[in-house]
């Protein structure tokens, strides 16, 4: 086995008896990346010098991929971006200082959907990423560089961010672990916004215990957000001993099954996974979420609305592009967006700054919120009577390179992640198996309710185990 296809767990163990250091792993993975990137494309940018530099200052650290949004001292951070292009981060963010201070290093720059915006990684201004289970197809995204590098044992586990889905659906397309915390578990300092009150940072590894070792140690308070309590955040990785199905309340949600679009291979492999739980002693209970219907045009007004806000800092005044075509302020603003921005990331700016305007504002952005609260108060009931819900993660396994045209069926593949996002409440992409026909991983979604991570860890724990 070499030392890049190692999990996190695995390679703590290595390095506490001195059976490798830190700089091994590092050169394993360099390895991989100069074999692998050119065909898979996981990797935007990757200063291999620094990344062994760090391993040599720190010689019992585990390295891990972070998508190119989450800003590292000294490193590129373009958010796959043609505007951003040349960027160098300052300072490190919240979740990398917590890395650091728990035993893990920065290690590469991975793709991902400009700025967030997508489910493919086809809209990163920068590059390609392929599946590495089906070359001709997605890896999926947001955070598809992150969930390639896991699949293709490009790096030990990466960091990736989740706005609506964007660590589950690429998670499930590359049979990797995803976890996106509640909303305020993690830090969101130094991570480029997307959708503010949406945007979360979590693991992508390949196994739930690496996913309870890298979350507890990005997760809790930060003076510099002030959406994270003050509360100790919990073991999660020592309470995943003895986790078992066993009384585990299992909500079956009619709004999650009941779907046309779900692709029969994801179904049978969902119910299977639903059948499992229940021999190994998880009660299901049905239930119900009537308000998951609008959860996609609540989304589609809301995340527009908070990227318009966000996006409006990029103007070629102080990062990254500027034209040179400008001969004032306006034109200066005007063509250095136009030349920057990828066209998704436009129809967003558009979308929000429309949403907003003065008088449509109530009607789309202030109905929206009106109903976000109606979606949450359908988890806080329906966690008042169950553990978890276990759902499709999205609606298809990944699909090929250039299939989805349209960015309406697009936005489909986060129909079964957005609600929870909307929600803030935790969830995860867990691996339950292969398609018989294409042979491409299906992970499926458990959710908990706000910060329940540990319960949800449990839980994932337990799944992994019987869908071994
Ligand atoms: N695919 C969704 C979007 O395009 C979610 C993206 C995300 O979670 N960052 O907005």
């Amino acid at each position: 086995m070499e030392l890049c296809e190692l999990g996190i767990r695995q390679a703590q163990e290595g390095l506490a008896k001195g059976e490798f250091s830190s700089r091994d792993i590092v050169e394993s993975i360099i390895a991989r990346y100069e074999a692998k990137n050119a065909e898979i494309g996981a990797y935007l940018t990757f200063d291999t010098d620094q990344a062994l530099a760090l391993a040599d200052a720190n010689p019992k650290s585990v390295p891990i991929a972070v998508k190119d949004l989450i800003n590292v001292e000294g490193q590129p951070c373009t958010c796959a971006s043609k505007i951003l292009r040349g960027y160098v981060s300052p300072y490190d963010a919240t979740v990398i200082r917590n890395m650091k201070a728990n035993g893990f290093i920065p290690c590469g720059r991975v793709n991902m959907d400009e700025f967030a915006m997508g489910s493919s990684t086809e809209n990163s201004g920068l590059g390609v990423t392929r599946n590495p289970f089906d070359l001709s197809r997605v890896p999926g995204g947001s955070s598809g560089g992150s969930a390639a590098a896991v699949g293709a044992n490009m790096c030990v586990a990466a960091l990736g961010t989740d706005t609506g889905g964007s660590i589950r659906q690429p998670a499930s397309f590359c049979n990797c672990v995803g976890v996106k915390p509640s909303y305020g578990r993690v830090s969101r300092y130094g991570v480029t916004a997307f959708a503010s009150s949406l945007d979360q940072v979590g693991p992508m590894t390949k196994s739930v215990e690496d996913a309870a070792v890298l979350l507890h140690a990005l997760a809790g308070h930060d003076e510099m957000d002030g959406t994270t309590p003050r509360d100790p955040v919990p073991d999660y990785a020592a309470s995943l001993a003895g986790a078992s199905m066993k009384g585990v309340r299992i909500g079956i949600a009619k709004e999650y099954f009941d779907v046309a679009g779900l692709d029969p291979e994801v179904k049978r492999i969902t119910d299977e996974a639903v059948r499992r739980c229940e021999q190994a002693g998880a009660e299901l209970v049905p239930v119900s979420l009537p308000h998951t219907e609008y959860a996609m045009a609540v989304y589609y007004i809301i995340a527009p609305a908070e990227a318009s806000a966000n996006l409006a800092r990029f103007d070629g005044v102080r990062y990254g592009h500027r034209s040179a075509a400008s001969r004032d302020v306006f034109t200066l603003y005007t063509k250095s967006r136009a030349e920057g921005f990828g066209p998704e990331v436009k129809r967003r700016i558009i979308m929000g700054t429309y949403v907003l305007s003065s008088g449509y504002y109530d009607a789309y952005y202030g109905r929206a919120q009106r109903v976000r609260t109606l979606i949450k108060r359908d988890f806080d009931e329906v966690f008042g009577k169950v553990d978890a819900l276990l759902t499709p993660c999205a609606p298809t396994p990944a699909f090929r390179l250039g299939e989805l045209q349209d960015p309406l069926t697009m936005y489909l593949n986060d129909l079964f992640t957005i609600p929870s996002s909307l929600a803030g409440v935790c969830a995860a992409s867990v691996p339950a198996g292969f398609t018989s026909d294409t042979k491409l991983p299906v992970g499926v979604q458990i959710i908990c309710g706000s910060f329940e991570e540990e319960k949800l860890l449990r839980i994932s724990k337990a799944f992994e185990e019987i869908s071994k």
